[in-house]
């Protein structure tokens, strides 16, 4: 691609470990009183978490940031999200994934509660809203405050991977689309829609379609819920309006700044346990696996110092349709979401793990 790897001094990717509060449903699901005890406690400085349990000393993992259960979405977007999205507005790449098992936050964390994300009528609704609906409030934010001098093409794409198979939340005919490379563009997914939108309004409705989509083809597909990755990309390209003719740059060429923002909903990294599951559910977590490992290895691989680095992008489908979202000029953050009872402390440290292999 053109404009990567014009930046090759990128950071590492920062890693942000977000404990949620407690919820209704650990009350259901515990089996003792003994579950629902909160194992999870933030350092003063919000840059490590200790995560506890009774029988075991307790364990500690250092962040770039920690975000505890009264962290609001608001404290997320500002802390996190905003300076990657300013990042994309100065014609970089930018992006923020969700990582954690099943009922941990991420599609929270990326969307908003399930119910934000389809009745943005409610005028409270935005406060709970997650990073992508105040993404794209604070490009459009820009726009507007720029479109005097500068054109705006702000472009939303959204593909769900289960099981390798690639499919397009905006047109759910597409399933297996094939992922190539080309040496101009980069890899990229054949056939992808990229819908363009004039307005936060257009871009959130666009959203919210991507979001039943996923759960049509959830229930079509027969899987369980989190067991795919989503993808939703959102790229800007700002031009200077052209100088009147006649001016001394008419006619001349007019920069672009082109910028990436990708926001990644991974599916639930939990370990499925061979006696309680059928065929389907381990098939789909050997993949899960799979998928996620390849990630964390490009994760860590980014981190490295040396200029020679290895990045494996090319061992599962989910990393190749991130190369260009993770190298080269991006700035990345890896949102670690943890669930706050000691019932979880296990998946809670293997997230943890994870998470700190990229620092
Ligand atoms: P995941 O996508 O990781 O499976 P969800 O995002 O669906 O998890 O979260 C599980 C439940 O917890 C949902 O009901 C969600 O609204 C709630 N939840 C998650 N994170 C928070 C948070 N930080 N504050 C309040 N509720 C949360
Ligand atoms: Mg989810």
């Amino acid at each position: 691609a053109p404009q990567a790897n014009t930046n090759n001094a990128s950071e590492r990717v920062k890693v942000v470990l977000r404990v949620r509060p407690t919820i209704d449903e650990d009350l259901s699901n515990a089996r003792t009183q003994d579950d629902l005890v909160v194992g999870v406690k933030v350092a003063a400085n919000n840059r490590a978490i200790s995560l506890s349990q009774p029988l075991f000393d307790s364990r500690e993992f250092r962040a770039d940031a920690v975000l505890g259960p009264q962290a609001t979405q608001d404290d997320m977007y500002a802390a996190v999200a905003a300076p990657v999205v300013d990042q994309v507005l100065a014609g970089f790449n930018g992006t923020v994934m969700a990582y954690g098992q099943t009922g941990s936050g991420k599609t929270y964390t990326v969307f908003g509660p399930e119910e934000t994300v389809e009745r943005s009528g409610d005028p409270n609704y935005f406060e709970k809203c997650g990073v992508i609906p105040r993404a794209i409030d604070h490009v459009f934010e820009h726009i507007n405050a720029c479109k005097e001098t500068t054109e705006f093409r702000v472009a939303i794409s959204c593909l769900e991977i289960y099981m390798e198979y690639v499919m397009d939340l905006f047109d759910l005919d597409k399933a297996n689309m094939a992922v190539r490379e080309d040496p101009e563009s980069g890899v990229f997914v054949e056939g992808m829609q990229r819908i363009a939108v004039a307005s936060p309004f257009d871009a959130l409705v666009l959203i919210q379609e991507a979001f039943k989509n996923r759960a049509i083809s959830q229930t079509y597909m027969n899987k369980t819920s989190s067991r795919s990755h989503v993808i939703v990309f959102i790229s800007v390209e700002q031009r200077p309006i052209a100088p009147l003719p006649g001016s001394p740059n008419a006619g001349g060429l007019r920069p672009v700044k082109s910028g990436l923002l990708t926001l990644v909903d991974l599916a639930g990294s939990e370990r499925v346990s061979k006696s309680g599951s059928d065929g389907q559910r381990l098939r789909e977590a050997k993949r899960i696996n799979q998928s996620l490992c390849a990630l964390g290895n490009c994760v860590a691989a980014l981190s490295e110092r040396k200029p020679d680095r290895h990045i494996p992008y090319r061992n599962c489908k989910l990393t190749r349709i991130l190369t260009d979202s993770l190298g080269g000029n991006t700035k990345t953050c890896l949102v670690a979401t943890i669930c706050p009872t000691v019932y979880n402390y296990e998946e809670s440290i293997s997230t943890c793990l994870f998470a700190t292999r990229a620092m």
